[in-house]
């Protein structure tokens, strides 16, 4: 009785030595023996034997329903296999023989068919060594891939001699494993002629016969079978070659977020590797906000002979794709722009697309936290509709994301450099404040402190001395507390940190307002005379009542300082046009020179300096004029023929219903 454990194949190639064994994939044996099967199937064979080994029960199980049907064409299929669960010896549609897992066959994949006038046979090793390689290889995905891996060593022929030779080899097999079936095997050799070519030399001889049955459908079936597990093996690289194209190109546009800090560098490579990977005839890319009626074109990639919209004006207001877009808050595609409801029903979408020769349209938004920032697009402008590839639209989705993240972090820097930029401003009103403490509240300071060490120092000091010393000591800290105030506020203002209450205002209310706190300030100083020229159907004005009365009243404080009281002052609102009110204040005293008409606004200007100052101010209260109403969204400046010609002073606020 031969060794359980020998190799078929081992056995085969010292019987006939002149064989010469080859190497196939699990998916050739799968496809050979697919077609030799078929061949049985397809009923061109007249009882044919067939006897097939498989490793294992679950190969077996995947290819159970064919050897039913197969069995309907023959009494002589014999299949074997080592047991898992429930493969036994039976011998209910076919013989079915379980062998011991340790049998030689447990490696081994044969297959061998046997008629009158045909023979074919598949005798294969399993090459173990390489699967081992293998599965170290693909710890990560061992299922597939191993499987596609294994790798056997043998022999398929349609040589009616060598078939022989492996069903008389195989029979042996059976016979250990089922020896009640000796009668139907016996039956079998004689039936195909099995065992009668051994020869006496040892090396055997093998008896040819003439296929005479048309091969031509088995080799047809086997190409297909092959050509099947191709394609599989195409799409794959396919796939992995879109992943690797989506790799690259996401790599390349993360590089450029790296290397850049600057959004419009990160934009344009965008659009190029976007453009040139996705083979669009023109690539966009714009900053857009979900509110805006119109972006404009900032990045462009073009194919040659397609019209350019790079620094152009482009509609979102007219464009529903857009509102789509912001909407559904995901990229949108047009494949076909001559059909799509969308395009055909939108005038305005139709002569877009006519004049740019859009075929298909992808948009894309670039979202950060669900806010929009801008819009990736790609136009296809080809005579056919855009054919786009597995994974494509995932890597526009990708490099959108990407591009969220870069400007986000770009504008993040831009406003540190804001922040910089007010820090900075912030440190120099600080410095100003130091050098004016030398100037502004020192001397203040020191007179208090003089006046008051020697109300303390002299009892006996007479009390009209004493009366003037404390005067002058209040005046100079009411100066102080001023000068601090009006610094605070400015510094609020110019930070930033001041908080806008906007109303609906009566402008004659305001200046009504702005003239009581001066009368009551200058109470018992004689002022010149102030006259309003308000025109009565004048609009609301939209501000902040509390700063809009400051800047009046500082406006008209200033005019009343630097005019005689003699002089005249003139207050005067007109609307120049229906979206805003300009206010004049007039004055008839001494003018400014016209070249400081600006300098005036400055921080800390005063005409004469701050030691030969004669009227009390701080000069800040030009300053915090300006910041209150560029805070509106308005304009101030001052007109004057130069000295003691009068000046003029204009600002300007929005009318209500018009937003600043
Ligand atoms: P101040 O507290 O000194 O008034 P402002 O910032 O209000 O500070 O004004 C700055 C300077 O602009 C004043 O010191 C003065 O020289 C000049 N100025 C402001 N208003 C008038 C005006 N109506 N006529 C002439 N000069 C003016």
């Amino acid at each position: 009785m031969r060794s359980i454990s020998t190799s078929l194949l081992s056995d085969l190639l010292q019987a006939l030595p002149y064989l010469r064994p080859q190497l196939y994939f699990k998916a050739s044996l799968t496809a050979l023996s697919h077609a030799m099967e078929d061949q049985v199937l397809a009923a061109t064979l007249e009882q044919p034997l067939v006897i097939a080994s498989f490793q294992r029960e679950r190969f077996y199980r995947q290819e159970a329903h064919r050897y039913e049907r197969l069995a309907q064409r023959s009494d002589q299929i014999y299949v074997l296999s080592a047991p898992e669960t429930n493969f036994t010896n039976s011998s209910e549609h076919y013989e079915k023989v379980a062998f011991e897992p340790e049998d030689g066959l447990s490696q081994e994949w044969h297959l061998v068919v046997i008629a009158q006038n045909y023979a074919t046979c598949l005798v294969c090793r399993e090459n173990l060594s390489s699967l081992a390689k293998n599965s170290q290889l693909s710890d990560l995905a061992p299922s597939v891939d191993m499987d596609t891996a294994r790798r056997f060593e043998g022999i398929w022929t349609a040589e009616r001699g060598v078939s022989l030779k492996v069903a008389e080899f195989l029979l042996d097999r059976i016979l250990i494993y089922r020896p009640e079936l000796a009668s139907k095997i016996k039956q079998a050799r004689r039936r195909y002629g099995i065992g009668r070519t051994r020869g006496s030399s040892g090396a055997e001889q093998v008896t040819e016969y003439a296929c005479d049955i048309d091969t031509d459908p088995f080799v047809q079936r086997l190409v297909t079978y092959l050509q099947a597990s191709q394609y599989k093996l195409h799409k794959a690289y396919r796939s992995i070659a879109a992943q690797a194209r989506k790799e690259r190109l996401v790599n390349s546009i993360s590089t450029a977020i790296r290397r850049s800090l600057n959004p419009q560098e990160i934009l344009k490579v965008a659009a190029q590797q976007l453009g040139q990977n996705l083979e669009a005839c023109r690539c966009l890319i714009y900053r857009a906000q979900a509110t805006d009626l119109q972006a404009i074109i900032e990045h462009e990639f073009l194919r040659p002979g397609v019209l350019s919209l790079l620094g152009q004006p482009w509609s979102l207001e007219n464009n529903p794709l857009f509102w789509e877009v912001v909407q559904l808050g995901e990229g949108i595609y047009v494949a076909d722009t001559h059909t799509d409801p969308r395009i055909t029903t939108s005038i305005a979408l139709t002569d877009l697309v006519k004049r740019l020769k859009i075929r298909s349209w992808l948009m894309e938004p670039v979202f950060y936290q669900g806010r929009l920032l801008g819009i990736v697009e790609l136009h296809y402008c080809h005579k056919h509709v855009h054919q786009w590839q597995a994974g494509e639209f995932d890597l526009v989705e990708a490099v959108a994301t990407s591009l969220g993240v870069a400007l986000i972090q770009a504008e993040a820097y831009a406003n540190l450099e804001d922040l910089n930029q007010q820090l900075e401003a912030l440190d120099r009103t600080r410095s100003n404040l130091i050098a004016i403490t030398g100037h502004e509240l020192r001397t203040p300071l020191s007179t208090i402190q003089v006046c008051l060490e020697s109300l303390a120092s002299e009892p006996d000091m007479p009390l009209e001395l004493q009366q003037v010393m404390l005067n002058t000591a209040l005046t100079d800290s009411e100066r102080m507390q001023k000068l601090v105030q009006d610094f605070l506020t400015l510094s609020n203002l110019e930070s930033g940190r001041v908080e806008w209450h906007p109303d609906s205002l009566s402008l004659q209310e305001c200046v009504d307002l702005a003239l009581s706190r001066i009368r009551a300030r200058a109470a018992n100083q004689k002022l010149p005379k102030i006259t309003t020229q308000i025109a009565k159907n004048l609009p609301l004005v939209r501000a902040d009542g509390d700063w809009l009365v400051e800047v009046l009243a500082k406006l008209m404080d200033n005019a009343c300082k630097f005019t005689p009281p003699q002089g005249k002052i003139t207050i005067k609102a007109q609307n120049n046009s229906n979206k805003i009110v300009e206010v004049t204040i007039a004055d008839t005293g001494r003018g400014i020179e016209p070249s400081l008409l600006e300098v005036v606004f400055d921080r800390f200007y005063q005409a004469e300096g701050a030691l030969r100052r004669t009227t009390g101010g701080t000069g800040l209260g030009l300053a915090i004029c300006r910041q209150i109403v560029n805070g509106w969204g308005g304009e101030i400046w001052a007109e004057s023929d130069g000295k003691n010609q009068g000046s003029k002073f204009h600002f300007t606020v929005p009318v209500t219903g018009v937003r600043s």
